[in-house]
């Protein structure tokens, strides 16, 4: 519609005019494809131990040959240590020292390699691909960011987040593909710190490189994939442990609608380890706990000592909201029944987590049963498609 209306007025303008405004055109289409393609192809830039302080470690290549600032060889047998020293980076190998200002970088020969970090007083961890080390703003620590190729990120953040769930490489793939969507989508996140993400729960924990097969297989054969909404927006890949056999409208946690975290019936969560729970809490604790609410305990004493989701999963209870209720008895989930018991009540609770988006044992229990990875996202994200970045790049070159 646009594009008509352009052409519309080029024919209109002069023979010179047309021309400029052409190019100008063509320019803005051909930057565009650049960006597009330099936001994916780009390695990250990740700050790791980001909760740690790091007043000092030692650097070992773990696998292949390192570069400390593109010219002092490093391998395996070298001892390299780290640490401020006088508002600047002292780095000493094999005992002999040398300082830099601001930053150093160690590289490695190609991406293949990799290293172990050893901090004092922190555990050691493994991580692929290039090292760049700063000092915090106080100049007393050190701020660790690894350079790292986008697959060998995500097969690390899936190992990280999910390494234990399954030994299914179709699962990895669903988690690949969702936190391939997170980090497109959050990549600037940290970027006036000097970084994309960090390692911690607040972007995606990434503790280490991924050994594991099957993670970075989930990973690489994938790779490039993202979840798009019905718009072509990239999704927020929310997750949680287990439905409890229905998923949860996003507005009942956290009061905005969004269109493809929609409620869904969920019964490959069903039997799942985290299906089921239950929690006793005297009787007089969960009244009172309502009449602090505000709520006529007296007048409603019945419905909130037989209070039933089994029709299907509530928001509230006599207006007080679930995910209220959820954190200040510090239960696993909303979805829940109440039961008298003696002096007591029994909550008979189902699933574990938010319940918004995709449960991960139900993920599981898809995957384990032949179910294909996108056909698990299009069970739980509702009016989406997967949709591949490296794709798409290459036929915008084609045209
Ligand atoms: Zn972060």
């Amino acid at each position: 519609m646009h594009f008509q209306i352009l052409i519309v007025n080029i024919i209109i303008l002069n023979k010179n005019m047309r021309k400029s405004i052409v190019s100008l055109l063509l320019l803005t289409f051909l930057l565009h494809v650049q960006c597009t393609s330099d936001v994916y192809s780009q390695n990250l830039r990740i700050r790791i131990f980001s909760v740690n302080n790091i007043s000092e470690f030692s650097f070992t290549p773990s696998f292949g040959t390192y570069f400390l600032n593109d010219s002092v060889k490093i391998k395996k047998q070298d001892k390299v240590s780290i640490k401020p020293e006088n508002g600047r980076i002292s780095v000493t190998i094999n005992e002999t020292s040398s300082v830099f200002k601001d930053s150093v970088r160690l590289y490695s020969e190609d991406l293949k390699c990799f290293f172990q970090i050893t901090p004092k007083n922190v555990k050691a961890r493994r991580y692929d691909n290039n090292l760049i080390v700063k000092l915090s703003a106080d100049k007393t620590n050190l701020i660790l960011i690894n350079e790292v190729s986008q697959d060998n990120y995500l097969a690390g953040v899936v190992q990280s987040e999910a390494g234990g769930a399954s030994d299914n490489t179709e699962f990895f793939k669903v988690q690949a593909i969702c936190c391939r969507s997170y980090m497109m989508r959050f990549i600037n996140k940290h970027s006036k710190d000097g970084y994309n993400l960090c390692d911690d729960v607040n972007c995606q924990v990434y503790l280490s490189r991924a050994n594991k097969t099957q993670c970075l297989e989930g990973a690489s054969q994938t790779s490039g994939e993202v979840i798009v909404d019905k718009n072509d927006k990239i999704i927020e890949t929310l997750f949680h442990s287990n439905s409890g056999g229905q998923t949860v409208n996003s507005e009942d946690v956290w009061s905005n609608k969004i269109d493809y975290l929609r409620s869904v019936t969920d019964t490959f969560s069903y039997g799942m380890p985290n299906y089921k729970w239950e929690k006793e809490i005297t009787q007089r604790d969960w009244l009172n706990y309502f009449k602090s609410k505000g709520v006529d305990v007296k007048e409603n004493k019945k419905q909130l000592l037989n209070f039933s989701q089994s029709e299907g999963r509530k928001a509230k209870i006599l207006g007080i909201a679930l995910t209220q209720v959820r954190k200040d008895f510090n239960l696993k989930s909303t979805f829940f029944d109440v039961v008298p018991w003696g002096n007591n009540v029994l909550l008979k609770g189902k699933g574990y987590g938010h319940g918004v988006g995709m449960s991960q044992e139900g993920a599981v229990r898809m995957c384990n049963e032949g179910y294909e990875y996108w056909e698990v996202i299009e069970h739980y994200y509702k009016d989406v498609k997967i949709k591949n970045l490296n794709k798409q790049e290459n036929s915008a070159e084609e045209e």
